[in-house]
């Protein structure tokens, strides 16, 4: 997925890197359910991301910060990861 109007993007998003997190209680490999954005489409599947974005801001844009959800199958645990964009 590009991003057309940011010449910058999320490296992991983007399959440049893969997010390699463990968790602080147990010790196994997080999951990374995507970016942070995902769960809401989740809970309004008639709406697009597009549409989302433009109802709920998030300063993350702004910043080049993308959220990353990240779950250990084993106990439970989540966590959010804000990864740097980078220069495209
Ligand atoms: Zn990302
Ligand atoms: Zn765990």
């Amino acid at each position: 997925m590009m991003m057309t109007q940011s010449n910058t993007g999320c490296p992991i998003c983007n399959g440049f890197e893969s997010l390699c997190a463990s968790c602080p209680q147990c010790g196994d490999w997080y999951d990374d359910r995507g970016r942070y954005f995902d769960d809401f489409a989740a809970y309004s599947p008639y709406d697009s991301i597009d549409e989302l974005k433009q109802a709920q801001p998030f300063s993350m844009n702004y910043l080049h910060l993308c959220p990353h959800h990240l779950y250990c199958s084993q106990c439970g645990s989540e966590e959010i990861r804000y990864i740097h964009e980078i220069y495209m």
